[in-house]
């Protein structure tokens, strides 16, 4: 047997060991059938059986999940049964079976391309991995075309499970029996449905393999790596034991991690500071609280919009802002209204091409111009706030006349509700996100208008840089630690503090060990990340005297360049607290190799 290691992606963090189950996902037809007229009617009636027999799957599916895996992962579900019962997409396959004369599996086998098509050319990475629910929906209706045709037996042994793509209502049951070691994908990437399941899970993954399928066979022995996004196939015995050693030593480090989830968020000198989640579906609630969340920093709103084919209405919004309200209560959560636009271009929105779409049409300014679109979106935030503790937060604001036209609108909308008998909490906090440079310097008065502040540093320091935060060819310019980006941040936290307002940093930048404690000596309080990050941020924070750090940063402030910013602040820190930045890495490379 042929020893061979693959790179992929690690999109779920941990080391497993064991045998292959290969999993065959469906393939549909490529061969053109066509009816005659008069079968059309028998057609249609197959297809509208199967489309019944496939929300009864659904229904039965979503209320195991729910029963074995908490209602958090049957969500996953319920956009599959809003998928299925999307009217564009009935609507589409009648068609091409009436008019078009197609076989059923054909028609299928067509939509199926034709939406392929139309995300592929979507470039945000999260909505083109909703790819996956349209082609779950349409495969398991594909299959309940000839229902009596048997799927794969299920199997009890411990398994890794290999498979070209593993779709989510497969990856909610197969992964909730238990007895899935680790996935292995030839397809997907980090922000698809069964990643961020595999990762609540706590199940290592490892996808992008491209052809993985291909070489392995059932029970062969695999090692997938998921930190590191690596696979070997049948490696030799030597270098079992040195993962199963490697794995124990990650299974250590990650369970001591996970106790700072229930250790207060204090430097040694007792200053308290709030770590918080950011977070893009209501699924991911309870892995951060798990973390040691102390509210949702940061809900990105922008992704109901891929819970359906068609504009989500007034109750989808609520529907999930309540949830993650009700979830995290009392612990704040801060839903952020639409930031869309520019490159997140959605095909429900037809929104027209911009040449310069990071300048363009992007988050509030696409806002106010809908505001149809707006108006929905905030009374569905007002009407969930008595569901727990809702705070608004508006992203990309670039001026004050922005500000007040927003509290305007929900004020209009607080009426109206009123007139409703639409309860609302009154007293909700509004706030914004400093992103656009303009109203970083005028965080002054801006911050006299609003009841809190949060600073996106991803696109405070693109904009204030020049420096797009996606294109790899200037990101050795996208500087955290230059001083004007310093500068800007300081004062932007001491306007705040003026005025006795909170300030959050919800950017990358709060998740990086050595710039968050940059930040807490610039005094801020509340660091908002994507949850897996929480841990070694309040590690790396609880490990520090935040008077030492203060002074440590005062001099800082003094230098040139990020280089000797950084090389000064990592001297002086290590000095004064040589533990703050070991093992603030996650995954934790170094940490699982010494
Ligand atoms: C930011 O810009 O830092 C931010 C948190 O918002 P997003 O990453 O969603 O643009
Ligand atoms: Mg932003």
């Amino acid at each position: 047997m042929e020893y061979i290691r693959l790179r992929g992606t690690g999109v779920s963090p941990g080391i497993a060991v064991g045998k292959v189950l290969l999993s065959e996902g469906v393939v549909f037809t490529s061969r053109k059938e066509t009816l005659s007229a008069d079968q059309v009617p028998r057609e249609l009636d197959r297809l509208n059986q199967a489309l019944g027999r496939t929300r009864q799957q659904l229904v039965k599916l979503k209320d195991k999940v729910g029963a074995q895996l908490g209602e958090e992962h049957s969500f996953i579900f319920e956009a599959h049964l809003m998928i299925l019962e999307d009217k564009s997409l009935v609507l589409g396959l009648k068609k091409k079976i009436e008019q078009e004369l197609f076989k059923t599996e054909w028609a299928i086998s067509q939509v199926h391309e034709k939406y392929m098509h139309i995300f592929d050319s979507i470039e945000d990475e999260y909505f083109r991995e909703r790819k996956s629910d349209i082609t779950d929906v349409l495969s398991k209706l594909y299959r309940n075309l000839e229902p009596e045709v048997s799927q794969q037996p299920d199997d009890d042994d411990e398994r890794i499970l290999v498979a070209h793509e593993l779709l989510p209502s497969e990856a909610a049951l197969r992964l909730s029996r238990g007895n899935v070691l680790a996935v292995a994908l030839d397809v997907g990437g980090t922000t698809s449905h069964t990643a961020i399941l595999a990762r609540s899970l706590n199940i290592p993954a490892v996808m992008g393999l491209r052809d993985i399928t291909q070489r392995v066979r059932d029970d062969d022995v695999l090692i997938v790596d998921g930190t590191d996004g690596e696979i070997l196939i049948n490696p030799p015995q030597v270098i079992q034991r040195e993962f199963i050693s490697k794995q124990k030593k990650y299974d250590d480090y990650r369970l001591s991690l996970q106790k700072t989830a229930t250790l207060k968020a204090r430097t040694l000198d007792g200053v308290r500071f709030s770590p918080l989640a950011n977070i893009e579906l209501p699924e991911e609630v309870q892995q951060a609280l798990s973390l040691g969340a102390e509210g949702i920093g940061l809900f990105r709103s922008e992704f109901i919009y891929f819970q359906s084919l068609e504009l989500p209405d007034e109750e989808d919004h609520f529907k999930i802002y309540s949830r993650i309200a009700q979830e995290a209560a009392p612990l704040p959560v801060h839903i952020r209204t639409i930031d869309i636009g520019g490159e997140k271009n959605l095909p429900q929105m037809r929104i027209e091409k911009e040449p310069n779409p990071a300048l363009g049409l992007r988050a509030i300014r696409f806002s106010l111009r809908d505001r149809k679109i707006f108006r929905i979106q905030i009374r569905a935030i007002l009407r969930a706030s008595v569901s727990g503790n809702v705070r608004i937060l508006i992203p990309m604001i670039t001026e004050l006349e922005e500000v007040d036209e927003v509290k305007r609108l929900v004020q209009e909308e607080k009426q109206k509700l009123r007139e409703q008998d639409i309860l609302f909490d009154d007293n909700i906090p509004f706030g914004v996100m400093i992103e656009v440079p303009a109203a970083a310097a005028l965080s002054d008065k801006i911050v006299q208008e609003v009841d809190y502040l949060s600073i996106g540093t991803n696109d405070l320091i693109q904009y204030y840089l020049a420096v797009d935060r996606s294109n790899e060819l200037v990101s050795y310019l996208f500087k955290p630690l230059h001083p004007s980006v310093l500068r800007l941040l300081k004062f932007i936290i001491e306007c705040a503090d003026k005025e006795g307002k909170e300030v959050t940093v919800c950017g990358e930048m709060a998740a990086d060990p050595l710039s968050a404690l940059f930040l807490l000596g610039l005094g801020l309080k509340n660091y908002s990340m994507n949850p897996i990050f929480i841990p070694r941020i309040k590690r790396a924070l609880r490990s520090v005297e935040y008077q030492t750090v203060k002074k440590i940063v005062q001099k800082a402030m003094a230098l040139k360049t990020a280089q000797e910013v950084e090389e000064y602040f990592i001297e002086s820190i290590l000095v004064h607290h040589p533990t703050a930045l070991l093992m603030g890495e996650y995954p934790a490379n170094e940490f699982i190799n010494s």
